[in-house]
């Protein structure tokens, strides 16, 4: 299930590295976010200042991890990273703290998931550079304050909503990121092939785009398949048909949708006459978690038009009934 060629998360053989692009200006789309991002890492720079506290959320595979890294060259300081399941006792993370030199960037991943006892050790420390250990237990209990450097944490997170709001509060700069528009994934595209040292035309990269769901790092799979097919064909350049051939054979329809995408379709079609079907009924007829279907099949589906969710389950829509081949029934209007 999770190596899917259009899953939005990381997959196990993914290596990424080289298509991040390194500084503000070769990062593409988000625009509103790389505005405000380049003024208010100016402004820090000028005054000496370490920037201020980060949020980034939205989707998966969109950037945020690429942005914290950006943040952070632009800004001349160091990097460190982590994640929000991966610090398991308090100590760890003052450790990664103290650690850190004037200004330095900590980036804390899926920070939706501290645990709530290490927040509050975070909440001292991004509000007054400062951190409240308890050393020892019982009545030798004693806390101690410990001075650190200012610095900035960038945080990312895919679900905000389940951020609590004493930590969401102490982000002074909050950014959404959205889904990409074909044209914004066309030149990360282009972009991407040329990193990776290949040809591909405008209508190559227009094809790659349309079917990558909004998620660069989707597009960046899609893509190196689609080099692999190129190259064992001997295919140079890389243009639409060459590109819809090779992405035919993954299974990744004209919409980016993939076999799991049509299985959930068809399943509402076929066996609940278009819904509404519960989620519940739906994640047993097709041998799915619950979760999986919530967070990984379910947003692209509704966000292109093809499911709605109604409080008595999942529905298909007349657009959805026809990506699969089907006629609407004529009680399905949209
Ligand atoms: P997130 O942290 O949101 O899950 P990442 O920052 O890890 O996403 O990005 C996933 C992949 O997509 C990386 O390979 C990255 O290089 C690429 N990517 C993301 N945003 C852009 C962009 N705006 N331009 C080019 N490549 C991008």
């Amino acid at each position: 299930m999770n190596d899917r060629m259009v899953a939005p998360q990381l997959n196990p053989g993914d290596v990424e590295t080289h298509l991040r692009p390194q500084v503000l200006d070769d990062f593409i789309g988000q625009q509103a976010v790389r505005e405000n991002l380049k003024i208010f890492i100016s402004a820090a720079k000028a005054r000496g200042e370490a920037l201020d506290h980060t949020l980034f959320f939205g989707p998966p595979g969109l950037g945020k991890t690429t942005l914290a890294q950006i943040v952070s060259r632009e800004l001349g300081v160091g990097f460190r990273a982590t994640s929000g399941p991966v610090i398991a006792r308090a100590g760890d993370l003052a450790a990664l703290l103290t650690n850190l030199e004037p200004r330095d960037v900590l980036f804390i991943d899926e920070i939706h998931r501290l645990n709530p006892a290490i927040e509050e050790v975070l909440y001292p420390a991004m509000e007054d550079f400062q951190l409240d250990l308890i050393i020892g237990e019982g009545p030798a209990a004693r806390s101690v304050r410990i001075d650190l450097p200012p610095f900035t944490l960038v945080g990312a997170t895919t679900r905000s909503g389940l951020l609590t709001t004493p930590l969401r509060e102490r982000f002074g700069i909050p950014c959404r990121m959205n889904y990409y528009t074909p044209q914004e994934l066309e030149l990360i595209v282009a972009r991407g092939a040329r990193v990776l040292g290949f040809d591909v035309t405008p209508d190559g990269a227009a094809e790659v785009a349309r079917r990558a769901r909004g998620t660069p790092r989707v597009a960046g799979r899609l893509l190196r398949r689609v080099r692999d097919f190129a190259a064992v064909a001997g295919q140079s350049p890389v243009d639409a048909q060459v590109a819809d051939r090779a992405l035919t054979r993954l299974e990744v329809d004209q919409m980016g949708l993939d076999a799991m995408d049509r299985r959930y379709l068809k399943c509402i079609a076929d066996n609940y006459g278009g819904g509404p079907v519960g989620v519940d009924t739906l994640a047993a007829a097709l041998s799915e978690s619950r979760d999986t279907l919530e967070e990984v099949v379910e947003p692209y589906l509704l966000q292109q038009g093809l499911i709605q969710r109604t409080p008595r389950g999942r529905m298909l829509s007349a657009a959805g009934f026809k990506h699969i081949g089907l006629n609407p029934p004529s009680e399905v209007l949209v």
